[in-house]
């Protein structure tokens, strides 16, 4: 059996922006887990296409779980076993929200498992109300002007705003 490391998880993502249902995640992951990473992808490749820097993303996701004493957030760029290990983590939690979601993170995990079989893969199935809910569907909703204030934390609603009226 591998070393058992402390009770820290990563819980990684692009998070752009950052949703009820990632902070769904993150929370329930925080009442099992010591202590919670929420992991940034920062891909230079697709910096261009990204609403928020990963430095805004960082923000509001800080913003969002001020309130849970065991949950930071930090940016990575590198393979994210790598990223797991540097921050002390013995696992990889992750949302699972629909049969379209699995096939991938299957695929995910078995890839994980091959780099660094000392990191755990730990699905959580997303709560049902928030099962719909993805970063992609609320950026489409926000560029044609619906309103997604009831879908993520406030300040990221207010960033929305902000970002999409610039544009
Ligand atoms: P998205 O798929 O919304 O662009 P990310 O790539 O940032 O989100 O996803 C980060 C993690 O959060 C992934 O494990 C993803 O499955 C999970 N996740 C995303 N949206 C939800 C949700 N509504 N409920 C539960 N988990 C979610």
């Amino acid at each position: 059996m591998a070393e058992r490391r402390d009770g820290t998880v990563v819980c990684p993502g692009s998070y752009d922006p950052v949703t009820n249902g990632h902070i769904d995640i993150i929370t329930r992951s925080s009442e099992v887990f010591e202590r919670v990473v929420v992991g940034i992808v920062n891909n230079p490749m697709r910096k261009d296409k990204t609403l928020f820097t990963a430095e805004e993303r960082k923000g509001l996701i800080e913003e969002a779980t001020a309130g849970l004493g065991n949950v930071e957030a930090r940016i990575f760029s590198n393979l994210l076993v790598e990223f797991a290990r540097e921050s002390g983590a013995r696992a990889i939690v992750k949302g699972l929200r629909a049969i379209s979601d699995f096939e991938y993170e299957f695929e995910m995990a078995q890839l994980n498992r091959k780099l660094d079989p000392g990191i755990e893969s730990i699905y959580m199935i997303a709560s049902p109300q928030y099962s719909f809910l993805s970063s992609t569907g609320v950026k489409e909703m926000a560029t044609f002007g619906g309103d997604v204030s009831d879908l993520v934390p406030a300040p990221v609603s207010a960033a929305m705003t902000r970002r999409l009226g610039d544009r």
